[in-house]
């Protein structure tokens, strides 16, 4: 079960260093992010870490709204593309567009499909390609990393201009 397969390897600092050497809109450092995120959100959002199945109230929530990024602010997800896929970690059919980017991770000798932000680079989860009709595609995202904004539509929360991305840290 990949479950237990992920669920084992949390905890872990992955290797990957996806975006260490790119720009990105939202660019920190390493101090800035640990003063504006919480110590799970930094390990998870900047280390490539993995939260506990489960872990994550968001998991459970299925109420309209948008889903943010927790780093930068930037809108990912409408609520309207998640499902429930039993792993324990909130799952969406698709992202909102050119919210995030993906980069193939082969740390823990396998290869799979590292999904980011695109405006901070800040690491969300993975991408499989066993979700359900129509993309066919599930995204497997680490609650911590998002940010839950209730009752919004991607109209309402204009990429690239969100208050939070101007907040000091
Ligand atoms: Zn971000």
């Amino acid at each position: 079960m990949a479950e237990g397969l992920l669920g084992r390897l949390s905890g872990r600092g992955a290797s990957s260093k996806a975006g260490a050497d790119k720009h990105f809109d939202v660019a920190l450092s390493d101090e800035e992010w640990r003063q504006r995120l919480s110590p799970e959100q930094y390990r998870v959002l900047r280390q490539h870490g993995t939260e506990r199945a489960g872990a994550s109230p968001l998991d459970k929530q299925y109420g309209a709204g948008i889903y943010h990024c927790a780093g930068c602010g930037q809108p990912l997800f409408d609520a309207g593309s998640k499902f429930n896929s039993g792993t324990g970690w909130p799952s969406f059919s698709a992202p909102l567009e050119e919210a995030v980017e993906t980069e193939t991770d082969r740390s823990f000798f396998m290869s799979r499909t590292e999904v980011h932000c695109r405006r901070c680079g800040g690491h969300l989860g993975h991408v499989f390609e066993d979700g359900p009709a129509p993309t066919g595609l599930r995204y497997c995202m680490n609650g911590v990393s998002l940010d839950f904004h209730a009752g919004g539509t991607p109209a309402d929360a204009p990429a690239g201009n969100t208050a939070d991305a101007n907040k000091k840290p």
